[in-house]
């Protein structure tokens, strides 16, 4: 009977198979010692109840434990406790292990297929799962990031805003959506908020006005990416129009033109330059588009700086042809109504690498999404052991012991070793206190590859 129980805590008395799941009665393999108010050790029995906890399944079925569990009163104070007892979450009304396989199983599968396995309810679950989460973020409390990418992907139906940190390439947090209070809330709860300098993001309103209101001292910089895919969408917005007016005659000529029309001029191959110039000549607009486009990328190919750039800007605006302007008016109205931000990005050129490596993995990400929950996801991608691991390192702090020299490296990086004198106060010491980032993106992008998640 024990062995097949197998918990320390506790002696099967009984053994009972039901049509859905198993039943063991059990009793407590140890009595208290002391009173847990005032440890007083005289203790008498006061009264029993029935109580029933849930185990982890055995045989494919849920198990639950039935217990008489013991009520005393101490002789000293005269309060009275309940038996306490070993493996046991007494919030949650299961064994301590039943909740570490929810934990597991819910990272696996739906809370539905979890709730079947073990007999108990989808919210039950579902707060076990909330507990872990809870848990992770204190066991790895993520440092606030010194530059701070906000941008978005499409996760279990809605658009979902995703935190990163730009410098560690790690995936810092992510809200169930992108509206301003989400993220502000969010912003409201960092650990260090001065420790964020920079935040980079795509031209998502809320997105500025709830960094300007919690982060006021941080620089919004709009990422390059974002703002030079802006004018590629121009030209192909000029490209469908054009092509449209047409007639069939016309239209022959053109073909392939999309893939040509999106690679830039250094990219193009011999013959593919003799078409673009061939079209030019025939749709002059096309042409224009064109070249509009790629002297936009231009801009951002160069290293100026932000007030370099400002004239630029206004020179390839005022540049643009009247008869091809509005199929860049959505470009043009992104720099009037984002131009410091989209200077910042020349005196601070940072890039949102999570853009280009996560949104490769969509498709992959909604598979791993299917049947989840947001929150699920959200763990998943975050907590995920094998991606933490990379961006934790030590820290070294120092110990008051006089040592000769401390090492060259640490000297150079921290002030504490201004002065030759404190130099020899200091010993070095590594006790391996450990820094978490997020989920270090090369590493869950690695992951996917593999199918980890499937
Ligand atoms: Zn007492």
């Amino acid at each position: 009977m024990d062995c097949l129980l197998n918990l320390k805590g506790f002696h099967a008395l009984s053994q009972q198979e039901h049509e859905g799941h198993l039943e063991i009665t059990v009793e407590s393999r140890f009595k208290p010692q002391a009173c847990p108010h005032c440890g007083f050790s005289q203790l008498y029995s006061h009264d029993k109840t029935e109580q029933v906890f849930f185990d982890a399944p055995m045989q494919g079925k849920p198990v639950i434990l039935k217990i008489q569990r013991m009520r005393y009163k101490c002789r000293s104070c005269g309060k009275t406790f309940r038996e306490p007892l070993d493996d046991i979450d007494d919030k949650r009304l299961m064994t301590t292990r039943l909740k570490e396989y929810i934990q597991k199983r819910s990272m696996s599968d739906t809370f539905a297929v979890v709730a079947r396995e073990t007999g108990l309810d989808e919210k039950t679950i579902r707060h076990v799962f909330d507990d872990y989460v809870d848990t992770q973020s204190k066991v790895m409390p993520f440092e606030t990031p010194r530059v701070l990418g906000i941008d978005e992907s499409k996760l279990v139906g809605s658009y979902r805003c995703i935190l990163t940190n730009i410098e560690q390439y790690s995936i810092f947090d992510m809200l169930p959506s992108r509206k301003k209070a989400d993220v502000v809330r969010h912003l409201k709860s960092l650990k260090n908020p001065k420790n964020v300098q920079i935040v980079t993001m795509d031209m998502w309103r809320p997105y500025k006005d709830a960094v300007n209101q919690v982060l006021p001292h941080a620089i919004v910089v709009v990422d390059k990416f974002h703002i030079v895919r802006i004018s590629l969408e121009c030209l192909e917005k000029a490209r469908k129009t054009i092509r449209s007016k047409l007639d069939r005659k016309d239209r022959i000529k053109l073909k392939n033109e999309r893939f040509v029309l999106s690679k830039r001029r250094h990219s193009l191959t011999d013959e593919e330059f003799e078409k673009l110039q061939q079209w030019s000549a025939w749709f002059p607009d096309l042409g224009l588009s064109y070249d509009a486009k790629e002297a936009f990328y231009c801009l951002f190919d160069q290293d100026l700086d932000s007030k370099t750039a400002e004239q630029a800007l206004m020179d390839w605006q005022r540049g643009l042809s009247p008869q091809i302007a509005h199929y860049f008016e959505a470009l043009t109205t992104a720099l009037s109504n984002w131009m410091p931000e989209i200077l910042n990005g020349f005196d601070y050129p940072v890039t949102n690498t999570y853009t280009e490596s996560i949104n490769r993995y969509e498709k992959d990400v909604q598979r791993m999404g299917r049947g989840y929950s947001f929150d699920v996801v959200r763990a998943k991608m975050l907590y995920n052991a094998e991606a933490n691991k990379p961006t934790t390192s030590t820290i070294r702090k120092k110990k008051r012991k006089p040592v000769k020299e401390a090492p060259a490296f640490y000297l150079m990086t921290d002030s504490l070793f201004d002065s030759q004198s404190t130099k020899q106060k200091y010993k070095i010491e590594i006790i391996g206190e450990k820094r978490y980032y997020g989920a270090h993106i090369p590493t869950f992008c690695n992951l996917l590859d593999k199918g980890e998640f499937d």
